[in-house]
């Protein structure tokens, strides 16, 4: 677990700024990933898990200390803090959240540094089931030489997201010690509950009063995502008429076998995420719940295309409805919520949002990329409501899997973009 950057190692750096900004970026991370924050689902609470805050409450100390301004946790459990900059320039503010996936567990993490990684397949020694194959992880591959961090294959690492933690820590350390560099004022935001889609709820926009912001959530060096999927839920109600099963000949309608029917009745070989990539949406039946009498499915529908994505509900919606022809007996009831846009007609309003990044990624020694994500972030949130929020690269990946892998090299990439954005910002518009 000691220093990244040894003799010889320095070439894997993107940039000077990024070589000298590594270690603390690497002690931040190391230290944050041992803090538990787990979330949970469906949880009416919020933060969803009380632990989440042990790290904002860390985060609320360590911007303290570092001398940051109006440093508070809101009402809405984020963590809030402002470094001053050159006046009449935009507010930029830069997010991340606290929470990791409930999908796998985040207690006890034991975070491995393989220094100088010499491109072997790594096997993380807490389960030798558990092997980051270059050979089947391109990303991986591009990293002979870096220095990787891995969980012992137990647990999470959860790169996603104190990778974006420790970049955006790092980079507001680094230009509070170098007040002579030109930025703009900064608003600094650690949210809770990202990863069960609530990051940005109650996220108060007045308070954090930016004029731009960037969340510190994406993965892969350089890349920049621009698009989210827009993104809604579908929940299918259906009743039955329960009886008697000895006595059911001619009057059971069972809300079972309806639900069978309508998952049955959706496209087999499209349409899923376990058939789709890049831009192509999908409909995925994700819970089903009850009993004869009444049955419940959940869906989420997902498209880049809104109009598309209308078209995936109604084929749900339609299919559900058709049961109630066949079975006039049964009853369908249909609740379609929004649960976030695409935030590509939001950033295209504000191109310089856009312009910025790239050029900041660049002057970090990295050649940027635009990309699109089939997911959502809290961006995509925050963008509709008005502050348009695109999402950085942080170095991390195989998100949501105890294979789950940073390069301390592509970390120190992304804090080194942060502290040449706060750059770009500052000059003047054009
Ligand atoms: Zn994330």
């Amino acid at each position: 677990m000691s220093r990244p950057a040894r003799a010889g190692a320095g070439a894997a750096y993107s940039s000077p700024l990024a070589e000298e900004l590594a270690p603390e970026v690497l002690e931040r991370f190391l230290r944050y990933v041992r803090i538990d924050t787990q979330g949970a689902y469906r949880m009416p609470r919020r933060p969803s898990t009380e632990k989440q805050l042990d790290l904002s409450r860390l985060l609320l100390e360590e911007l303290r200390e570092l001398g940051l301004e109006d440093v508070q946790l809101t009402d809405g459990s984020a963590v809030f803090g402002s470094l001053p900059g050159a006046e009449g320039a935009p507010v930029v503010g830069l997010i991340a959240h606290v929470d990791t996936t409930p999908d796998v567990t985040g207690a006890g993490v034991s975070p491995i540094v393989h220094e100088a990684w010499n491109g072997e397949p790594i096997e993380l020694p807490g389960d030798e089931r558990q092997v980051l194959d270059p050979e089947a992880l391109p990303e991986l591959a591009a990293c002979v030489g870096h220095d990787i961090v891995t969980s012992d294959g137990t647990t999470l690492l959860g790169a996603d997201d104190k990778a974006g933690i420790a970049e955006i820590m790092a980079a507001v350390a680094y230009l509070l010690r170098h007040p002579e560099l030109p930025r703009p004022p900064i608003r600094v935001g650690f949210t809770v509950d990202e990863e069960v889609g609530r990051g940005a709820e109650d996220f108060d926009l007045d308070l954090f009063g930016a004029d731009v912001a960037y969340t510190l959530d994406g993965s892969d060096l350089g890349e920049l995502e621009v698009e989210t999927f827009s993104a809604k839920s579908i929940r299918i109600t259906i009743r039955g008429l329960g009886v008697h099963p000895g006595t059911a000949k001619g009057k059971l309608v069972n809300a079972v076998k309806l639900a069978s029917e309508l998952v049955q009745s959706l496209p087999q070989d499209r349409l899923s995420p376990e058939t789709t990539e890049d831009r192509e949406g999908y409909i995925h039946p994700h819970r089903i719940s009850g009993n004869a009498e009444e049955a419940i499915v959940d869906f989420i529908a997902r498209d880049h295309d809104d109009d598309l994505l209308e078209e995936h509900v109604q084929l749900v919606v339609g299919v559900a409805r058709g049961l109630t022809e066949r079975e006039p007996r049964a009853a369908v009831e249909v609740e379609v919520l929004d649960s976030y846009r695409n935030m590509r007609q939001y950033i295209e309003e504000n191109p310089r949002v856009v312009e910025a990044a790239l050029e900041a990624i660049r002057r970090a020694g990295v050649e940027p990329k635009i990309a699109i994500t089939r997911g959502g972030t809290d961006g995509a949130v925050l963008s509709s409501q008005g502050l348009p929020t695109p999402n950085l690269f942080t170095g991390g990946h195989e998100y949501h899997s105890v294979r789950e892998w940073a390069s301390v090299q592509d970390m120190a990439a992304a804090a080194a973009t942060i502290v040449e954005l706060a750059g770009v910002w500052a000059e003047p518009a054009g």
